[in-house]
């Protein structure tokens, strides 16, 4: 006997999750999902690696098919199947057979909805052209693949320096595609700060990527057969154009349906997913949850979230009390051997959230630097002063990023603060970390400020100082460290010699210590202080001071 009719609108990340999900919880269901397209189950994250040809054949794609969903599951997967219209009142829902045209109505008792987002085109002239892209189905994977085979594409223009922008970029590149990378902003990855990505603008160069920064895109046009976008006054000609200018939740059904839609776009959902009609729940891209740290509506379209929500919405709907409890916006992405990842707030989303912070910077070995191969991590932490609880965390590097970003993702989540960093039991043999862990180091650097034992000042401060009553920054690095470079106006006392010159020093105004990455300034800054100098450590050292300055071009 059938316990409950369940249909799903989807098929991918979150409604193949969700699916899977409610058969193990009830063997008695009946479980029909409507795909759109021609694939369920198939890995998007894969798509830009498909392209450049790390991930081949296109078969390792397909995570799982219809086939086998119907023999391991006993689900129903229709593909080429659109989901048009819901019928809340008689619990159905209006299907049309894509390849045949034909459509037909399907009665639910609980309906689940996981329709993703669709790509944002810019409204531009020629974005209709052969040979613009979006990248978001298999299908669109596949024609810019065979595009770029069959016209033996020489250069192409990315539009949009996102995630997937980025890794499109690289792939291009593996395929040795020249490529422009065309950004309205003045930064690439927006939704990191704009300093922690600068490392990112060598590897771009040394792979050749023109970077065209501050850039709208205007138009395309057709060009001798070819392609001309025209973006930020420039011009480039070329034989491809993929738009990764971002996504927006796929709401139309629900719309239609009356469901409510939250201001960011999403769907309105509660902690159990369900929408603002009980029988239907929602998932994935398309749905608004709850910041966790700001407590307030968000709209992060990523993987994880989505599955995690197929679970819980599919533990509901079989009576179990599962909660989605929101979102951190943890995130990652690699491209030419750097990479960045991010839990939390980013230092630009608090000052827009008008959250209180305090933000501090570390730079520290992945692994035991006696142990060959160890490479820097530079990592960013935003707190709340008053009492130390992790808001944000930040960290560029070309290893282990991964690691000490989950790690404080987890913190956040069971509401830590830098102490807890401070204190983290982390694992360690020299191939894999140190004893002291750069998050350990992030939560001393932190715990520090917080405890009152330094003060802070940030390299931003500096360039904001009254002329008048500027502080006097000294540089305790080593007279050659300073002679290959240091920023203007700072006088050098290395630290070794700093106790001799303590009589030299002005009283009457602060002194600010930085050094390479913040920690001899720290040691220069105790030695002050307990002088009874007005002392800050600017936070991140030289380190910090040259991605600054490198992403603030226009200054
Ligand atoms: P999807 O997985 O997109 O599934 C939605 C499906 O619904 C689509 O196949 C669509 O055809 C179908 N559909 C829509 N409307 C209807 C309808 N009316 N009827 C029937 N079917 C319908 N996330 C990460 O966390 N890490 C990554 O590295 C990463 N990389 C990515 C790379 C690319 C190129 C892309 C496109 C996405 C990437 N993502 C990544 C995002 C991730 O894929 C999504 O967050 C995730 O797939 C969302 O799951 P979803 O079920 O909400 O939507």
């Amino acid at each position: 006997m059938i316990s409950r009719r369940v249909v799903i609108v989807g098929g991918v990340a979150g409604g193949a999750s969700c699916a899977a999900r409610l058969r193990r919880l009830d063997e008695n269901a009946e479980i029909f999902v409507f795909e759109r397209g021609g694939f369920v189950s198939f890995a998007n994250c894969g798509l830009p690696y498909y392209i450049g040809g790390i991930i081949a054949p296109r078969e390792r794609l397909l995570v799982a098919s219809p086939e086998r969903f119907r023999d391991y599951f006993n689900i129903e997967i229709r593909v080429h199947h659109e989901v048009t219209r819901i019928d809340r009142e008689q619990r159905l829902v209006e299907v049309r057979n894509c390849q045949t045209g034909i459509s037909f109505t399907k009665p639910y008792d609980t309906l689940v909805l996981s329709p993703g987002a669709k790509p944002v085109v810019p409204p531009v002239p020629g974005v209709d052209l052969p040979g613009v892209f979006t990248l978001r189905l298999l299908e669109d994977a596949e024609r810019i693949y065979r595009w770029l085979e069959d016209r033996q594409v020489t250069r192409a223009v990315v539009v949009g320096a996102g995630y997937i922008g980025l890794e499109m970029v690289e792939n291009l590149v593996r395929r040795n595609i020249a490529v422009t990378l065309v950004e309205a902003a003045d930064q690439i990855l927006p939704g990191f700060d704009g300093e922690m990505v600068v490392p990112f603008y060598d590897k771009l160069a040394a792979h050749e990527v023109d970077l065209l920064l501050g850039s709208p895109l205007s138009a395309i046009e057709p060009h001798n057969s070819q392609l001309a976008v025209l973006a930020g006054g420039k011009r480039v000609d070329c034989g491809a154009v993929i738009l990764c200018v971002g996504v927006r939740p796929e709401v139309t059904l629900a719309q239609a349906a009356g469901l409510e839609i939250g201001q960011l776009g999403g769907i309105r959902v509660d902690e159990q997913m369900r929408t603002t009609d009980p029988n239907i729940f929602a998932v994935g891209d398309a749905v608004e949850v709850k910041d966790l740290v700001t407590g307030k509506w968000t709209w992060v379209p990523l993987a994880g979230p989505a599955s995690r929500q197929a679970r819980v919405a599919a533990d509901v709907i079989c009576g179990r009390p599962s909660r989605f409890r929101g979102v951190l916006g943890t995130a990652i992405i690699t491209a030419f051997g750097v990479t960045i990842a991010k839990t939390g707030l980013s230092e630009k989303a608090a000052q827009r959230e008008g959250i209180r912070y305090q933000k501090s910077y570390s730079h520290s070995p992945h692994h035991a630097t006696y142990y060959p191969g160890s490479k820097p991590i530079s990592m960013k932490l935003l707190y709340d002063p008053a009492d130390g609880r992790i808001l944000g965390a930040q960290a560029i590097g070309e290893s282990g990023i991964d690691k000490r970003i989950d790690v404080i993702s987890m913190a956040i989540q069971k509401g830590g603060t830098v102490f807890d960093l401070e204190e983290a039991e982390l694992c360690y043999a020299p191939q894999f970390g140190s004893a002291r862990d750069p998050v350990n180091i992030a939560g001393f650097v932190a715990g520090n400020i917080c405890r009152g034992d330094v003060e802070v000042a940030h390299w931003e401060d500096l360039d904001r100082a009254d002329q008048n009553a500027s502080p006097l920054v000294i540089d305790v690095r080593t007279p050659g460290e300073y002679a290959a470079g240091a920023p203007p106006r700072v006088v050098n006392i290395p630290l070794g010699e700093l106790r001799s010159w303590l009589h030299e020093l002005p009283t009457d105004r602060e002194l600010w210590v930085h050094c390479g990455v913040g920690q001899r300034a720290y040691y220069a800054a105790r030695v002050l202080s307990q002088k009874g100098f007005r002392v800050k450590n600017l936070s991140g050292g030289y380190t910090t001071y040259r991605s600054y300055r490198r992403s603030k071009p226009k200054d």
